[in-house]
């Protein structure tokens, strides 16, 4: 994202301010505001001399950018980061947008800039139509790589904004937290985002707090500006003085430190919890054995999607799953199978018209088989002689399990015949869907274990879009529907002697946890940030306890008499089980 900074012209520097957002990762940060521009307009002097003179001047930016972006893949960037790059590069070498700009030039006399501006708010709009939520993230791709020409353009003085700098943008896609996050980021701040989008998760995994829900914060705030963000309140002040400084370097704590005593997890009665961590990388997985984790219990297998380019080869994934599964040694590895949808395979012109309900996840897989082969195959390879599991992503009944459990079979047939050593996984599903909550029993006969996903199922029981802060509001994790569908699927568990983990966020949230206990959940799988808390947390509540809280709390009708019940109890007999600060502010 370099070079999209945008100077606004100083001379208007606010006095103190105060706005209240919705904080999506916990944190407090303190930083001049870099705001990243991504509504573009003509950005210089729009004198346009001769078409020829401007069509040179495009070229050599353009091709000044391409070596640029080309530089920075192959400087060992992270995967996710070099995904980004990748498509800024495929968006700079499209006709689309560099014939337009020449022609913008010709027939209008645009200059340069204005030609390329003009182009990419036309191709970006033309994305942000679209009915879909990833087609629109594109639309971000499209302004970012055109800024990229826009400073060439500009020559090389515009300053990338320093280390410690609070970005505001207008919303976020997990591949600009990566590329962010290059920069250290005190914070961010956005307009737009849920808690339990992608985006938030990583930013939550980088410990990078975030504010969203601040509308129209290109005009609030003036890059420059000095602002104190707390990620866990929503809070942003401009200008702050220094006891809004003060009064955040006390509270609220973000964890307690990380826990001394690592060994196995219990309850305070000694009832043994089993924490995974949710991983894509063996870096943080190893940095969250140390803190006193065991096994990764979520890995999301399409964060190895590389950009336009689609899957990996069955090599790479082969590869990619051997590392992890030696990472993770005995305790293992759950590796979830692509949970994509058709968007990122590039499938041409194919809109969808409603992406969460479409051609994803699973259905996809059952649907284009070659790739599950694929897939499924180098995970059979890669469980020869190490401990990795499948996980099957929206599984809404029994029948795509047996569909999928009829691939693996043909597959592990298929390796035996060539020769080639498999293993035989264990295969669990996700419970996201409601008929999967419904069908509980019958999927725990054919289903080694379950994980809970909680993100998508109160996306999908609720009818709420997880990624859309318009209606947040309506995104209630604690409404009693929700509730009685996690004691729904761990009642069926329990019976049937399923293993049954919890790895939406929810896991991760302490005022969640005793309620998950209570309903009778023993495994759960956590971003590395929260393991000190759940540690924490676990280790102080009875079983006994936080059943009695659970059977008080299903009898209330609403998630706001659940959440106040909830936070009555944790005051009056938990206090210091929470982070300080945690059970005064908002619940997400
Ligand atoms: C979930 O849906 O709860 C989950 C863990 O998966 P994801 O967030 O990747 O959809
Ligand atoms: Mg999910």
């Amino acid at each position: 994202m370099n070079g999209i900074a945008q100077t606004i012209p100083a001379g208007s520097v606010p006095t103190k301010r105060r706005f209240t957002g919705t904080g999506l990762s916990r944190g407090v940060g303190l930083g001049r505001i870099a705001v990243l521009r991504d509504r573009l307009g003509p950005r210089f002097a729009a004198h346009a001399a001769d078409p020829k003179i401007q069509i040179e001047r495009f070229r050599k930016a353009l091709e000044f950018a391409r070596t640029n972006l080309i530089q920075l893949t192959s400087s060992g960037s992270g995967t996710a980061t070099a995904d980004i790059l990748d498509v800024h590069l495929l968006i700079l070498d499209s006709h689309t947008l560099t014939d337009r700009v020449e022609q913008l030039i010709t027939s209008r006399g645009l200059s340069a800039q204005d030609a390329v501006a003009a182009t990419a708010e036309e191709l970006a709009d033309k994305q942000s139509a679209a009915p879909d939520h990833l087609l629109a993230e594109k639309a971000l791709d499209i302004r970012d790589a055109a800024n990229r020409i826009l400073q060439a353009l500009g020559g090389s003085e515009e300053p990338s904004p320093p280390e410690g700098s609070v970005f505001a943008v207008r919303e976020l896609t997990p591949q600009t937290v990566l590329e962010l996050a290059a920069r250290k980021p005190a914070a961010i701040i956005t307009e737009h985002g849920g808690w339990t989008s992608h985006a938030s998760i990583v930013a939550r995994e980088l410990k990078i707090p975030v504010v969203t829900g601040l509308q129209g914060l290109t005009e609030k705030f003036l890059d420059g500006t000095v602002v104190l963000v707390n990620g866990t309140t929503g809070e942003v002040i401009a200008e702050p003085d220094a006891s809004d400084c003060t009064s955040l370097s006390i509270s609220p704590s973000e964890d307690f430190g990380y826990s001394a005593e690592i060994g196995p997890l219990t309850a305070a009665d000694g009832v043994g919890i089993t924490l995974r961590v949710n991983a894509d990388n063996v870096d943080v997985y190893e940095a969250a054995v140390r803190i006193g984790c065991r096994g990764i219990g979520l890995f999301r297998s399409e964060i190895t999607l590389r950009g336009n380019r689609g899957f990996p080869t069955e090599k790479e994934q082969y590869e990619i799953y051997c590392a992890i599964a030696e990472a993770s040694g005995e305790d293992g590895v759950r590796i979830r199978t692509f949970d994509v949808g058709t968007e990122q395979l590039a499938a041409g012109d194919f809109v969808e018209r409603n992406p969460s309900l479409g051609l994803k996840s699973i259905r996809l897989s059952l649907t284009e088989t070659d790739f599950f082969r694929t897939q499924i195959r180098a995970l059979l390879r890669s469980s020869h002689g190490r401990n990795v599991s499948i996980v099957l992503p929206m599984i809404s009944g029994v029948g795509e399990i047996l569909r999928s459990k009829a691939v693996i079979e043909e597959e592990k047939a298929h390796l035996q015949r060539s020769g080639i050593p498999s293993g035989d996984p264990s295969v669990g599903v996700m419970i996201e869907v409601p008929s999967a909550v419904l069908m509980s029993l019958e999927i725990c006969d054919h289903a080694d274990f379950l994980c809970l996903g909680t993100n998508d199922l109160v996306q999908y029981l609720l009818a709420v879009d997880r990624d859309n802060e318009a209606v947040a509001e309506w995104y209630q994790s604690l409404h009693p529907a929700v509730i009685r569908a996690v004691e729904t699927v761990a009642k069926a568990a329990n019976a049937s002697d399923t293993p049954a983990s919890v790895c939406g966020e929810i896991a991760g949230s302490p005022f969640y946890l005793p309620l998950l206990l209570g309903l009778g959940i023993r495994e759960l799988s956590v971003n590395i940030h929260s393991i000190a808390h759940v540690r924490r947390l676990i280790s102080g509540v009875r079983i006994d306890e936080s059943r009695e809280l659970a059977e008080s709390v299903k009898q209330l009708e609403t998630s706001a008499e659940i959440e106040t019940a909830l936070r009555k109890h944790y005051q009056e007999n938990w206090p210091h089980l929470f982070p300080a600060g945690l059970l005064e502010s908002t619940y997400r």
